[in-house]
């Protein structure tokens, strides 16, 4: 199965301008450039969020999502936000429909490793930074529904909230493996004991107190799967935006 167009994908990031919009290519995976966009002011007062998406290269929705939230006016967010954006994590496999790099690693398992380049270039574009909240982008062959996995240091949970939204959008996948630590509907915990291989548990203990993993169901059309994605987000940042 042929991938995505990943020059589509850089054209699209390219042609992108707003204000405190800086957009940059961190380093080269087998020849496409990985990118990095930065959105909003950095400051003490304002919230650091981390979106990330494409680390599994078949997962299209995710960088869609991301170029989605770009292109919309977001004005208003960022007098309260600073965002740090890796839309696509894995280009090799955004362009060949596999879940893997091109070495056939699967990137989300490669933390804990240093001889990854995605990972590599991941670990480098948010070297010395905290994050208030992470939220990675990803889907799922089998799913039927939405659902999302949490992590969070002090257990206040959000993720029902987000569900209920997302119910909006299309059904909540309310299935789970033997494995699955459920929370509430839809919503599974990023367990521990995952070590620091995945990149959320990674993130949960080095960069951040709160990650998210979104999971769309690839049945739904493309953009009904991003639509849901910037659901999430969106009623995570309201979240934020609680004093
Ligand atoms: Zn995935």
């Amino acid at each position: 199965m042929s991938g995505q167009d990943y020059a589509r994908f850089t054209q699209r990031l390219k042609t992108l301008s707003s204000p405190n919009l800086i957009i940059e290519a961190i380093g080269s995976v087998n020849d496409y450039q990985m990118f990095r966009v930065l959105l909003g002011e950095a400051s003490g007062e304002r919230k650091n969020i981390l979106i990330t998406a494409g680390i599994h290269g078949d997962e299209p929705a995710g960088p869609e999502a991301a170029l989605c939230f770009l292109e919309r006016d977001n004005t208003k967010l960022l007098q309260k936000f600073r965002f740090v954006i890796l839309p696509c994590v894995n280009p090799y496999g955004y362009a060949h429909n596999a879940r893997e790099n091109k070495q056939g690693t699967d990137i989300n398992r490669s933390f804990a490793e240093e001889q990854v380049v995605e990972v590599v270039l991941f670990k480098k574009a948010i070297q010395g930074q905290r994050f208030d909240f992470y939220i990675d982008f990803h889907e799922d062959w089998e799913a039927e529904g939405f659902y999302l996995y949490e992590g969070q240091r002090d257990e206040h949970w959000i993720g029902q909230e987000i569900i209920e939204n997302v119910e909006k959008v299309g059904p909540i996948d309310t299935g789970t493996a033997e494995s699955d630590m459920p929370i509430s509907k839809g919503v599974l915990k990023v367990d521990p004991g995952w070590g620091t291989a995945g990149t959320a548990p990674y993130m949960l203990h080095t960069h951040s107190d709160h990650v998210m993993i979104c999971e769309t169901p690839k049945v739904w059309p493309l953009d009904q799967r991003a639509s849901a994605h910037l659901t999430a987000l969106d009623t995570a940042l309201k979240h934020y935006l609680k004093p």
